[in-house]
């Protein structure tokens, strides 16, 4: 370990880093102003993932929705990834001046150590700073780690992602990540069968119905729209919260947002 100079691989936008000042935009801290961090790589490969540029990468064997689109080609590696030092990506979230931060991806979890090192490096400013960190649910991320992030988004992935049962389903991890206290667990919703499969997880994870919430599947509001509604009524019969995608709505299919 090298202190402030881990180096980490960024999700590039423009010269930079994916690094912004938003709103979140899904789960249990919808609509809270945060700065968010994107990192770059992901252990899965969801077809329909709208962070496709953190890992479908030209010369790659996944498989994407949008392959089959015209005019979409898979990202160049070294275009698509930044790497910066942790005190470099700390200086650049302390230029918003807000103290709410989002560790997304990709798969947060994959930089376990740089992202260790940028929570300590900002925390050497005092203040009440709150760490949220998005995962897919299939790794348990070390005593330090768990200590120091305030909340885990996790989002584990049914079969509508593509990905192979063995590969997305780490029930063990999940038992970890419900025994911290801290995770809420958000599925993607497609269809109706969708939610037998997420009770089965949430049986099979131990998870509480009150740290359950279910989201529609969609890039664009058409998509949610189609879900939305019955989803809503589901929520609703079940017990559970629901979530909207409030960045789509406001600002589209698009990064930095
Ligand atoms: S786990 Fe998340 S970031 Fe990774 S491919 Fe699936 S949706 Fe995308």
């Amino acid at each position: 370990m090298r202190g402030e100079d881990v180096d980490m691989k960024l999700a590039r936008m423009g010269d930079g880093a994916e690094i912004f000042y938003t709103l979140q935009g899904e789960g249990v801290s919808v609509g809270m102003p945060a700065v968010f961090v994107r990192v770059s790589l992901c252990n899965l490969h969801c077809v329909w993932c709208d962070t496709d540029h953190t890992w479908n990468f030209v010369g790659t064997p996944w498989v994407h929705e949008k392959d089959a689109q015209p005019g979409y080609q898979k990202h160049c590696k070294e275009d698509a990834i930044i790497e910066m030092g942790v005190a470099e990506i700390a200086a650049e979230v302390r230029k918003y001046g807000c103290r709410h931060v989002v560790l997304t991806g990709g798969e947060p979890l994959l930089q376990e150590e740089g992202l260790l090192e940028l929570i300590t490096e900002l925390r050497k400013d005092g203040g009440d700073w709150f760490f949220e960190m998005e995962t897919n649910g299939t790794r348990l991320p070390g005593e330090s780690l768990m200590a120091a992030l305030g909340q885990f988004n996790v989002s584990p992935k049914l079969a509508n992602s593509g990905v192979s049962q063995t590969l997305r389903e780490k029930p063990e991890v999940i038992r970890g990540l419900v025994a911290s206290g801290k995770a809420w667990f958000k599925f993607v919703v497609e269809k109706e069968a969708d939610i037998a499969e997420v009770m089965g997880l949430v049986k099979k994870g131990g998870i509480l119905m009150d740290r359950v919430i279910l989201m529609p599947e969609g890039r664009n509001v058409a998509e949610i729209d189609k879900v939305a509604p019955w989803l809503a009524e589901r929520c609703r019969d079940l017990g559970v919260r629901m979530s909207d995608r409030l960045h789509v709505r406001l600002w589209g299919d698009r990064r930095g947002v």
